[in-house]
């Protein structure tokens, strides 16, 4: 077998990558170790920024995005007992957001590909990037009980945190940063409306809430919990309980309720790959970074990588140059950072931390203060929130 590019990973980065690349008229095959099925039934993130709806409409499979999407301009910081609102739209200069899930985006992607004929292959086991420190890397993998090889001039290694991309990295040639937060995020989802028409970010002495969603009838909803909390721990009722006690009192009376058919706790972490090339390997994606979801960019931060490298790609195949694929890393880790440090500061600003005194609750007071009372904060929070430029 072979292809110009082998992907490996079939999230959002490995399809949307894959689509754009099919497109430009340049071969590629998905890989990936679970079924189609099993993708699908994972709940993430919810937020798209404007480029990552872009990358979407570029890619051919924004229709169903733009019918049943939400477009949001603002949100809500809850603390105090009261509402502020950040106006993305009008700090911005008209920007927005999109609330459509990533389980949404993966179907659209996933069903235009399988529409095209677009080869890929689920539920192979073993996936091994080999060669890629050479001019001819190749992927073994297993499937059906036979071992299969896929020749190919580039990898693009889009196989998430626990993927096999970054593993077969050797030692001395990556460097990794990591923060653990000492905390996770308790969410549910159920089947009904939303507490307000926007996202309520809220800050509490009992920890973070979030009330989120998915559609004008499914909530998405989040208390922070310590890491060591057990999900059989959380009834509904337990849970519902909990978020209404860290909202505004007029949230809470607002809060329609009902049982929940998701329930998971995801703990928080901060993580960093550098480079994001090894020769003919490129790592796209939570392969290779993480943030902690307040700030609502792993998804769209993996839509950003996607962007470089296709764009490099497509300059190589279509123009025969190397500049676009030399400067992949550097771009790709500029961009990275910044969501980093914005994913950081905002899970710092929202969460109880269990080791933090008196003066880091003052501090982080005088944070929420500074934000509802300097349009400049808030433009440097909204421009931060709706995505920096690619
Ligand atoms: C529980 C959870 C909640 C989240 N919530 C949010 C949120 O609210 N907001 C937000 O912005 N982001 C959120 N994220 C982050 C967001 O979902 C990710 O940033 C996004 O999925 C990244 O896409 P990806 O394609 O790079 O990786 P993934 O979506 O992880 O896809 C990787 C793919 O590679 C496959 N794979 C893995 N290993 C191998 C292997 N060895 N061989 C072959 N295939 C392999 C996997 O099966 C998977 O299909 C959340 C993540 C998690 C885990």
């Amino acid at each position: 077998m072979r292809t110009q590019i082998a992907i490996i990973g079939s999230g959002p980065s490995g399809l949307l990558l894959g689509q754009l690349l099919s497109n430009a008229g340049i071969d590629n095959v998905i890989l990936d170790r679970s079924s189609k099925d099993h993708i699908l039934g994972r709940v993430r993130a919810g937020v798209l920024e404007e480029g990552t709806v872009g990358l979407m409409d570029r890619a051919g499979v924004g229709a169903r995005m733009h019918a049943e999407g939400l477009p949001h301009d603002g949100f809500s910081l809850a603390f105090d007992g009261r509402d502020h609102r950040i106006d993305l739209t009008d700090l911005t200069g008209g920007k927005r957001v999109m609330v459509y899930g990533q389980t949404e985006l993966t179907r659209d992607l996933m069903e235009r590909r399988a529409a095209d004929g677009t080869p890929a292959v689920y539920e192979a086991a073993n996936v091994m990037p080999q060669g890629f420190d050479g001019a001819t890397p190749f992927i073994t993998f297993e499937k059906d009980g036979a071992t299969h090889h896929l020749d190919c001039d580039f990898i693009a290694g889009c196989d998430g945190f626990h993927g096999a991309s970054r593993k077969a990295v050797p030692t001395g040639a990556i460097r990794t940063f990591e923060r653990i937060y000492p905390f996770g995020w308790l969410g549910i989802l159920a089947e009904v409306p939303p507490v307000s028409d926007e996202l309520v970010y809220a800050n509490h002495p009992r920890g973070f809430a979030l009330c989120s969603m998915r559609s004008k009838t499914r909530s998405r909803y989040y208390v922070q919990c310590a890491l060591d909390e057990k999900i059989e721990a959380w009834s509904d009722e337990r849970f519902w309980d909990e978020l209404r006690r860290r909202l505004p009192a007029h949230h809470a009376e607002a809060m329609v309720t009902g049982p929940s058919f998701e329930k998971s706790i995801a703990p928080l972490r901060s993580f960093v790959a550098e480079p994001m090339r090894f020769g003919r390997l490129f790592l796209v994606g939570d392969a290779a970074h993480i943030v902690p979801p307040t700030g609502a960019k792993g998804l769209n931060l993996a839509a950003s990588d996607v962007h470089y490298l296709y764009s490099g790609l497509a300059e190589y195949y279509h123009d025969r140059s190397n500049a676009g694929i030399d400067a992949y890393s550097e771009r790709a880790l500029s961009r990275v950072w910044k969501a980093v440090r914005f994913s950081w500061w905002m899970t710092t600003m929202l969460h109880r931390f269990p080791d933090s005194g008196d003066f880091d609750q003052k501090i982080q007071e005088a944070e929420l203060d500074y934000l509802t009372h300097s349009r400049a904060a808030e433009t440097v929070l909204a421009e931060n929130y709706v995505g920096l430029p690619y």
